[in-house]
C-alpha cells in the first residue's frame, strides 16, 4: 500500500464525492494521505475531514506562500493558535513562490522564517513550496539557526544540482505528476538518486499524470507515479511502496 503525502482533499473540488474519492484510492493501493494547509479558511474543513477519517488522514498546518498578503502577521497569529487545540505531523505548505510575481517577495520571506522557528519549537518537519524560488528557499533554510529543521520539497521538478543541495541538507524531494509530463526532464533527474530520498506524492486536485493531465487529480493515481518511478530504478513496483513509506514514516511519524 502507498502513502499519498501530498493532497488537499478538503478542498471544494472533492465536496461531492470525498468519500468516493478515499475509497477508490484505497482499492487502487493508496491507503494513507497527509493533507497540507493553505490558509486560514481551509483549517476547519481540513480538520473535520481527518476527524471523519481519523486513522488514514494526517493534517499538516500552515500558512501557503501564495496566501502571503499584507496581513500574513495576523493571519499567522491565529493560524498558530490552532497548535491549542490539535496535533499536527509537518508545518505546511509553506516556503515562496515567485511564478506569477515577485509581490509580497519580503512577506513570503517573513512567513517563511516565522514558520521553520515554529517546525523547530514544535519539533515537526516542513513541507516546502518552492515555484522559481530556489535560491531564495536555500538561502533561508542554509542559514544557522536553520540547520535543525528538515522536511521536504514537495512537487520537485528542478535540476540534478538542485537535488544534490536538498539531499546535502538532508531534506526529502516529493515526487508527482509532473515526473510523466513529455517536457520533463525529472526522469533523468531521478536516474541518479537514491530512493532513500524520495517520497510520493500527487498534490491533488491539482497536476493530475500524462494521461489525465488537465483534469481533477485524485490520490488514486498515485500508483502511475510510482509504476513510472520501478521502471527508471528497473525495481518491483512493492519495493518502491515499501521504501518511500519507511521514508515518510522517517520523516513525519518519529517518535522526538
Ligand atoms: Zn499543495
Amino acid at each position: 500500500m502507498f502513502t499519498d503525502s501530498h493532497t488537499h482533499l478538503y478542498l471544494k473540488e472533492f465536496d461531492k464525492d470525498v468519500a468516493t474519492v478515499i475509497k477508490n484510492a484505497v482499492d487502487s493501493g493508496v491507503n494513507r494521505f497527509l493533507l497540507p494547509n493553505i490558509d486560514l479558511n481551509s483549517i476547519p474543513k481540513l480538520l473535520a475531514l481527518c476527524k471523519d477519517e481519523k486513522s488514514n488522514l494526517f493534517p499538516m498546518i500552515g500558512l501557503h506562500p501564495c496566501s502571503v498578503s499584507k496581513n500574513f502577521i495576523n493571519d499567522l497569529d491565529k493560524i498558530y493558535s490552532y497548535f491549542n487545540a490539535d496535533s499536527f505531523i509537518a508545518i505546511g505548505e509553506i516556503g515562496i513562490d515567485l511564478y506569477w510575481e515577485n509581490k509580497f517577495i519580503i512577506e513570503q520571506q517573513e512567513a517563511f522564517q516565522i514558520q521553520l522557528n515554529w517546525a523547530r519549537q514544535h519539533k515537526l518537519p516542513i513541507v516546502i513550496h518552492s515555484r522559481n524560488s530556489f535560491n531564495e528557499i536555500y538561502t533561508i533554510l542554509k542559514k544557522k539557526k536553520n540547520n535543525d529543521i528538515t522536511g521536504v520539497f514537495h512537487c520537485f521538478s528542478g535540476s540534478y544540482q538542485q537535488a544534490k543541495k536538498i539531499i546535502e541538507m538532508g531534506f526529502y524531494l516529493g515526487i508527482g505528476g509532473v515526473l510523466t509530463f513529455k517536457n520533463s526532464n525529472l526522469s533523468e533527474v531521478i536516474k541518479k538518486i537514491d530512493l532513500k530520498h524520495l517520497i510520493l506524492e500527487t498534490d491533488s486536485p491539482y497536476l493530475a499524470p500524462s494521461p489525465m493531465r488537465g483534469k481533477r487529480n485524485e490520490p488514486k493515481f498515485l500508483p502511475i507515479i510510482a509504476k513510472q518511478i520501478a521502471e527508471i530504478k528497473n525495481i518491483n513496483i512493492q519495493e518502491i511502496a515499501e521504501i518511500t513509506n519507511q521514508n515518510i514514516d522517517d520523516i513525519f511519524f518519529k517518535i522526538k
